[in-house]
């Protein structure tokens, strides 16, 4: 009898596991997220990682790269044909339909964050297993949804420390997409050029010839140098609500760059798609965005529902991870605390216990030391837990109703109104994240105050000679001169649809900044 083999049963191709001295950076990215969603009101859904292979089939489009080479296909015991999610979108539509979540006010805002799967080629440095976090709004086809989504996602890439670009185009609803289709097959048909695409690109002119404007490959895009432009056959409504998602953005000075080559492999999306990478990326050489998505209005419909508008996106955490360590962005240690309260006397103590409980409600990660009176072993401690920052209350600042928030990096003691600590102690430790709330409100009071004064307002822009005529050229202008374009209209605009800021934020009279060297 052959002695069992002991070789040690190893970890699958294209699989990684995850240790516990990695997970930092994954609980700094998940943390950052869930501050995010909450403040956006969206709500968590986790759907399953096997679906039915036909969802992906008919959801993701069967002439994508997805589920022509990629899928994670395969028989299960009752013979039938199921696949491991390559992405989120179609299980979360189908969780839509089937729950009725149409009958709720809509557009209902939805997030996950967990595995997907492809059976990609390891070698290519892909992963057959990767993370992602995934955005959906479904239920509304407003410009401001588009804009919202857009925000999020640049927020959310800020707020861990990287600088970034969005890059966006509409690809039209599926009737002015249809003629442009046409009109590209037609040029490179009568340009004689099409024997000159890449193999790939060549397969692509049958099945799905929008792809064919994303080709990496130097002939492709040679060939495709003097193509038609989408931007240039989009039908009114379509293009009125691009120029108002743009319209947003500039309103809150996100950077973004218009790339009319911009197009999802998906066969489900229609109008806005945006994909965002580091601002001084290469893209034409970068190997794949940070965060990418668009609208896909056509997809509810496509897999059995009522039509239903709707837009999403998702951020690919692995490759998000792999650039904060190639910036060498540290993140806190899984157990490291944001504030220490520190208290001085009886009374300062009682009042830090009710503050202490306070700032745990509001999801800060604090310690404390009631037990000790010395503030000279409090601050030892605090030291010793990695504190951000450590509130000091002593009878002083009790009787003033103030206290001192002291940054344990800098030294420096702010004293500051006592009942505004928490938002003080927020802003302090992510100030991206703090001003999140205040964009949410404008953009929602855009929304339902102005949307009608907005929406004359973007018509009466169209109509001027100047934007109307120009839609071609100003998207064929640089960035920075399409800015320089707008600056007067910005801040025209300002005045009408910023709102007065978060009560609390930028009151420099309560507080005193002054170097401390007293303890
Ligand atoms: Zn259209
Ligand atoms: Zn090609």
């Amino acid at each position: 009898m052959p002695r069992p083999s002991n070789k040690p049963i190893q970890l699958l191709k294209g699989f990684k596991d995850i240790l516990p001295e990695h997970q930092d950076y994954w609980e700094f990215f998940t943390n950052k997220a869930k501050v995010l969603m909450d403040a956006y009101g969206f709500k968590k859904i986790d759907v399953p990682i096997l679906e039915q292979t036909n969802l992906y089939i008919k959801g993701t489009g069967k002439h994508t790269d997805i589920i022509e080479k990629e899928l994670y296909s395969f028989e299960d015991k009752s013979g039938d044909n199921i696949s491991l999610r390559p992405e989120f979108t179609p299980g979360i539509a189908r969780a839509y339909i089937e729950h009725g979540m149409l009958n709720k006010i809509q557009p209902i805002k939805l997030y996950s964050l967990g595995p997907v799967f492809r059976h990609d080629n390891p070698q290519s440095g892909r992963f057959r297993q990767f993370h992602q976090l995934n955005l959906e709004a479904i239920g509304s086809d407003s410009p401001v949804v588009d804009a919202e989504l857009i925000i999020i996602a640049y927020k959310l890439l800020q707020s861990l420390g990287l600088a970034v670009t969005v890059h966006l185009n509409s690809i039209g609803c599926l009737e002015c997409r249809a003629e442009y289709i046409t009109r590209l097959k037609q040029f490179l048909q009568n340009s004689g050029r099409k024997k000159e695409l890449c193999d790939s690109c060549k397969e692509r002119y049958f099945k799905n010839p929008l792809r064919i404007l994303d080709c990496k490959e130097i002939s492709c895009q040679e060939v495709l140098a003097d193509a038609p432009q989408i931007v240039d056959y989009l039908d009114e409504e379509c293009k009125k609500h691009f120029m108002t998602v743009l319209d947003y953005l500039d309103d809150l000075e996100i950077k973004y760059n218009l790339n009319v080559k911009l197009v999802r492999g998906l066969d489900y999306y229609t109008r806005t798609t945006f994909e965002i990478y580091l601002a001084d990326e290469d893209t034409s050489k970068s190997q794949g965005s940070l965060a990418g998505g668009g609208r896909y209005d056509g997809l509810i419909e496509i897999i059995g529902g009522r039509p239903t508008p709707a837009i999403g996106f998702a951020v690919g955490i692995e490759r998000v991870i792999s650039k904060l360590r190639e910036q060498q962005i540290t993140v806190p240690a899984i157990d490291q605390i944001d504030v220490f309260v520190a208290q001085l006397g009886v009374e300062a103590r009682k009042e830090c216990f009710k503050l202490y409980q306070k700032l745990t409600d509001a999801g800060v990660k604090v310690a404390e030391a009631f037990s000790k009176d010395s503030l000279k072993s409090q601050m030892e401690k605090a030291d010793q837990l990695g504190a951000k920052i450590v509130l000091i209350l002593g009878q002083k600042e009790l009787m003033d109703k103030t206290i001192i928030i002291r940054d344990m990096q800098s030294g420096i003691q702010e004293i500051v109104n006592y009942d505004k600590t928490v938002e003080q102690v927020k802003k302090k430790i992510d100030p991206v994240l703090s001003e999140v709330k205040s964009y949410r409100i404008e953009v929602k009071d855009n929304l339902a105050e102005n949307s009608e004064q907005f929406s004359e307002k973007k018509q009466g822009a169209l109509k001027q000679p100047k934007k109307n005529k120009d839609f071609k050229s100003s998207l064929d202008l640089a960035d920075d001169d399409l800015l320089k374009d707008d600056i007067v209209d910005i801040e025209d605009k300002k005045e009408d649809y910023l709102i007065e800021p978060v009560e609390g934020e930028d009151q420099p009279e309560e507080s005193n900044k002054e170097p401390i060297d007293d303890f």
